[in-house]
């Protein structure tokens, strides 16, 4: 349905008075496929480039290296339109819901519009279906249609977004860490929709979080990134199962647990992930690394597979699986 091969992604960062300027590569070598109806997880701390990976996908910035295809097509190559049907689908919900929508746009404006520009329907007919997209999402059409977005709670603003990426009946949803901002039970709430929509429209999504345990809830692939690279990719199962790269691992061990009574494991994920601007030499996650040994700090592991497709750019990572 969608896919990104080789897609690199610099941008020239300035250093401040006197100090010139440097190249930031946000997005490093990444190839990724979305298939039809299935739910990809981008996992990745804040700063690991994944939300550069998405902004690609949806074509809202450009590629340095690499190519985009929807359904075959470069993306490059899309004019007129081509082009008009690639962006009603593939459809974008952002974390941040007072930004995303238009605070001066009543919510019955904001899901008309890709009615009438998407979709190109009548002022009359976008009206109905506008009040009927409120309703699946939840959302009463009489009691929220006019009201602004300052008015809503963060979980209705999230299901307005929602309504407005159907709005034009999109086969691919990128959802940028849609329920981080939400509290548990508006999140479970919001995460329920999603995974209906999906079942009733056979939608796919790219599910961009920091958050694992929302992975493992809602994911049929998971990708995990580190400062640019995908260090580790294959099904849910297999991957939480058996992760097979220290940063899953570490992960996978600081997600937190629902049970007090429990003890927390030792910490594994030591430090913060460096800057981007310098990424440490060999293995980028050698200086966290709890497997880390000398081959680590001088030569980048290659990326090998190992059963069901299951990726790690480790040296170590038979080790890993072991446990
Ligand atoms: Fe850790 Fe070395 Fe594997 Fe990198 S290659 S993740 S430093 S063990």
């Amino acid at each position: 349905m969608l896919e990104g091969t080789q897609l690199t992604k610099d941008f020239r960062v300035r250093l401040g008075l006197f100090r010139g300027s440097a190249t930031l590569r946000a997005v490093d070598d990444v190839s990724i496929t979305i298939d039809a109806g299935e739910t990809v997880a981008l996992v990745g701390e804040s700063g690991s480039g994944k939300s550069t990976l998405g902004r690609i996908l949806l074509g809202l910035i450009l590629q340095t290296s690499g190519a985009v295809h929807y359904r075959g097509t470069d993306f490059a190559r899309l004019q007129g339109d081509a082009a008009r049907q690639f962006r009603a689908d593939v459809q974008a919900v952002f974390q941040d819901t007072s930004a995303s929508l238009n605070p001066r746009r009543r919510v019955g404006e904001s899901v008309i519009a890709p009615l009438l520009f998407n979709r190109r329907l009548s002022a009359a007919h976008a009206r109905i279906e506008s009040a009927q997209l409120l309703e699946r999402v939840g959302l009463d059409p009489k009691i929220f249609a006019s009201r602004f977005p300052h008015q809503l709670s963060g979980g209705q603003r999230q299901r307005v977004g929602l309504a407005r990426a159907l709005a034009s009946q999109p086969r691919v949803i990128v959802a940028d860490e849609p329920v981080s901002a939400l509290d548990v039970s508006v999140r479970a709430q919001i995460l329920k929709l999603m995974q209906d929509l999906q079942a009733q429209e056979k939608l796919a999504y790219l599910f961009i979080t920091h958050d694992l345990g929302i992975a493992r809830l809602i994911a049929n692939r998971v990708m995990v990134m580190y400062l640019g690279a995908i260090v580790e990719e294959g099904n849910a199962a297999d991957v939480f199962a058996r992760p097979s790269h220290p940063y899953t691992l570490a992960l996978t061990l600081s997600a937190p647990i629902p049970d007090p009574t429990r003890a927390r494991p030792p910490r594994h994920l030591i430090g913060d992930i460096p800057s981007p601007l310098a990424p440490p030499p060999g293995c980028r996650f050698h200086p966290r690394c709890a497997f880390a040994q000398a081959i680590c700090k001088t030569d980048a592991p290659p990326v090998r597979e190992f059963e069901n497709a299951h990726r790690s750019a480790c040296h170590f990572a038979e080790q890993v699986r072991g446990g």
